[in-house]
């Protein structure tokens, strides 16, 4: 056989077991997963009647230009629908990003600890990733800026950033934008746009006439709850969004799933409760940490990285026997932390119990 070298490097992606497996193992039926960041409300009702409405037209093909879709997200965006993009997950658009825009030997930069398939994504292309040091568990954007050579192509700036939550502040992306050049990409990883509340985190849309090397991505995974039905999205120029729609699939978002996004982004309320319990949950767990003396970094997100100063592996595994599943940090290069999601204030009170429990 012969394979592009950059093949060799790459691994299938390891997934935890799925619970059910878990379950029988351990002989538990009641399991809460806090491990994915996935939405403990489900999704708009809104989606499921439209989900059953569709159940018997899956012998059609979707409309390969997501008409529909993008122009809800156009008007609500306030873009054109040209310069908007959509695709399995906003991991597939990844994936396109770095095939339009990495060669061979060529280089994207990104955090230390930060989103995984920036690297295995870039690594497939036959790329390679820089890693910069994080500075207090935030992105550091100078340090990543001034680390830009000739061979740089992409920088990832993922914001709230995966797994910490930090973000970058508007204060901190002005002061480094004007130093990016226009022919290295920057792309602003908004995965978790919806949960946040900091007033400095940047507005970037309307940045994009300014910056036109600036790529923006946002999912349904998170606070929409549609992870199971993978589409995520992205804004930015139109000329990039015609080289990226170019290189992704016709029909990768299904009939299903675009039509139960269109329908989610016009259900507010659905939003407003689920951005609510995070905030609370958040909090919760805030005042929980500092009760038991562990440290923790606040978050923009759904999710909240607690310091346990001991084995997180074997914590992990404690708190697993207890029927909760969270994310140990040494998977993110963080050993001795792990990563929580924010579920309802019912599990939330249970992972808390359960730690206290193992700690
Ligand atoms: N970006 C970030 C920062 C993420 O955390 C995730 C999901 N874990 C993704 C992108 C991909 O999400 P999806 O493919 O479900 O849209």
């Amino acid at each position: 056989m012969k394979l592009r070298s950059a093949i060799l490097q790459m691994k299938p992606y390891t997934a935890g077991k799925p619970i059910s497996e878990v379950k029988r193992e351990l002989g538990l039926d009641d399991i809460i997963k806090l491990a994915s960041n996935e939405n403990p409300l489900g999704c708009s009702e809104n989606v499921t009647r439209v989900i059953n409405e569709l159940s018997t037209q899956v012998n059609l093909y979707p409309d390969a230009s997501n008409f529909e879709l993008k122009k809800e997200l156009a008007n609500q965006l306030n873009v054109n629908p040209n310069q908007i993009f959509l695709s399995t997950g906003s991991d597939s658009i990844i994936r396109a990003i770095c095939s339009i825009f990495i060669e061979q030997d060529e280089e994207s930069i990104m955090g230390e600890v930060s989103f995984q398939r920036y690297e295995d994504n870039t690594k497939l292309m036959g790329g390679k990733v820089v890693k910069i040091p994080m500075k207090n568990h935030g992105l550091d954007l100078e340090r990543m800026v001034d680390s830009i050579t000739d061979k740089t192509r992409i920088l990832w700036f993922c914001t709230p950033n995966n797994p910490t939550g930090s973000m970058i502040s508007k204060q901190e992306l002005l002061s480094v934008i004007d130093r990016i050049p226009k022919d290295v990409i920057f792309v602003m990883d908004e995965a978790y746009y919806e949960y946040v509340d900091d007033e400095n985190f940047p507005q970037t849309i309307p940045m994009l006439d300014k910056y036109p090397n600036m790529i923006i991505l946002r999912t349904f995974s998170k606070a929409y709850g549609l992870a199971g039905l993978r589409v995520g999205y992205g804004i930015a120029s139109e000329e990039i969004a015609k080289y990226i729609n170019a290189v992704i699939g016709p029909f990768d978002v299904n009939l299903i799933a675009q039509n139960a996004a269109l329908a989610a982004l016009k259900d507010k309320d659905f939003l407003n409760r689920v951005v609510t319990l995070n905030r609370e949950a958040r909090e919760y767990f805030y005042s929980e940490f500092e009760k038991m003396g562990l440290e923790y970094i606040k978050s923009q997100a759904n999710f909240v990285m607690v310091k346990i100063n001991t084995d997180d592996k074997l914590i992990f595994n404690e708190l697993l026997k207890k029927g909760v599943i969270v994310r140990p940090g040494y998977l993110f290069d963080m050993p001795g932390w792990l990563r929580v999601s924010t579920g309802t204030m019912e599990q939330n009170k249970r992972f808390i119990s359960a730690l206290k429990e193992v700690l």
